[in-house]
C-alpha cells in the first residue's frame, strides 16, 4: 500500500455532447491523512472532479487511482463498492432523508458498506453506538438525534451529513461546499470539528469551495485553475 489516497494522471473529462473537456488534469495527488482545500470559481468543475474521484462518472481518458485502485479498471459495481466502503461524501445540499431521524440518516451510510461496519465492530461498538458517538462529538443533543432531519436547522443538518460521511471511518472524506449556507463562525467551527474527526479516525479530507476566505483554515490549498489545463468556462467568482 502506498501513501497515496488519490492519484490522477493525464485525466480528461467532457460531459456528453460538450465540445470541450471541462477538466484536463495532467497530474495531481493527495496523500493519506492530508486535509486539502480545492478552490475554484462556480462552474469551474469542482463537483465534476469529485464525482470522478468518487467513481460516479468515468474519466474520458487518463486514470484516477483511489487507494491504489485504478478506477478505469473497475466495473461500475466494483466502483460502487469502493465508494460505499471507502468514501464518505458530504453534499452541498446534504441529501438527508427528510422523514428519517438524524440518527437513522447517519446509520444508513453503512447499510451497503461491510468494511465500514467491520471497522465499527473492531472498535467494539454497534452501528447505533458509533452514530451516536459521532453525533455527540459534532454537537447534536440526544433529543436532536431523534428528530426528523427536516425539523433540524441548516447547521444541524450539516453536522448530520458530516456524521453520515464519517461513520465507519472511510479512508477519504469528500466535502462539496458544505459550508456555503453558514455564517463565518459556524463555518469555522464546523471545519474544525471535521478536522478533529478526520484526524481521530485517520481519514483524508478533500474539501472543495468557491470561497477564497476558507483558505486560511486549511493546511493545504490548491487552486483548481492551477491543476486544470482545460479552457476555463467558469463564471467570475461570486
Ligand atoms: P462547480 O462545482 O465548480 O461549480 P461543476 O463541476 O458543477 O462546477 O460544473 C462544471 C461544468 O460542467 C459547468 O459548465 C456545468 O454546466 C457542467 N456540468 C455539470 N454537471 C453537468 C451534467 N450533469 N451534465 C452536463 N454538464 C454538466
Ligand atoms: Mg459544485
Amino acid at each position: 500500500m502506498s501513501d497515496c489516497c488519490v492519484a490522477i494522471h493525464g485525466l480528461t473529462f467532457a460531459w456528453p455532447g460538450a465540445q470541450q473537456p471541462v477538466l484536463a488534469i495532467p497530474q495531481w495527488s493527495v496523500n493519506k491523512g492530508e486535509r486539502v482545500l480545492v478552490r475554484g470559481a462556480s462552474g469551474s468543475g469542482k463537483s465534476t472532479l469529485l464525482s470522478l474521484i468518487a467513481g460516479i462518472h468515468s474519466a474520458s481518458s487518463g486514470y484516477i487511482k483511489v487507494l491504489d485502485h485504478d478506477l478505469s479498471t473497475l466495473s461500475q459495481r466494483q466502483r460502487d463498492r469502493l465508494r460505499a466502503n471507502e468514501i464518505g461524501y458530504i453534499f452541498q445540499q446534504f441529501n438527508l432523508l427528510p422523514y428519517l431521524s438524524a440518527q437513522q440518516n447517519v446509520e444508513l451510510a453503512v447499510q451497503f458498506a461491510p468494511a465500514r461496519r467491520q471497522r465499527i465492530a473492531q472498535r467494539g461498538q454497534t452501528v447505533a453506538e458509533a452514530a451516536t458517538t459521532l453525533l455527540n462529538h459534532l454537537g447534536l443533543t440526544d433529543a436532536q438525534q431523534q428528530q426528523s432531519a427536516q425539523t433540524l436547522s441548516v447547521g444541524q443538518q450539516q453536522r448530520v451529513a458530516a456524521a453520515r460521511a464519517l461513520l465507519g471511518a472511510p479512508a477519504l472524506i469528500i466535502a462539496d461546499e458544505p459550508t456555503s449556507a453558514l455564517d463565518e463562525s459556524h463555518r469555522n467551527e464546523f471545519i474544525n470539528l471535521l478536522f478533529q474527526e478526520c484526524a481521530e479516525q485517520g481519514s483524508t479530507l478533500l474539501f472543495v469551495t468557491h470561497d477564497a476566505t476558507l483558505a486560511t483554515q486549511f493546511p493545504q490549498v490548491v487552486e483548481l485553475s492551477e491543476l486544470n489545463t482545460a479552457p476555463q468556462q467558469g463564471e467570475a467568482d461570486v
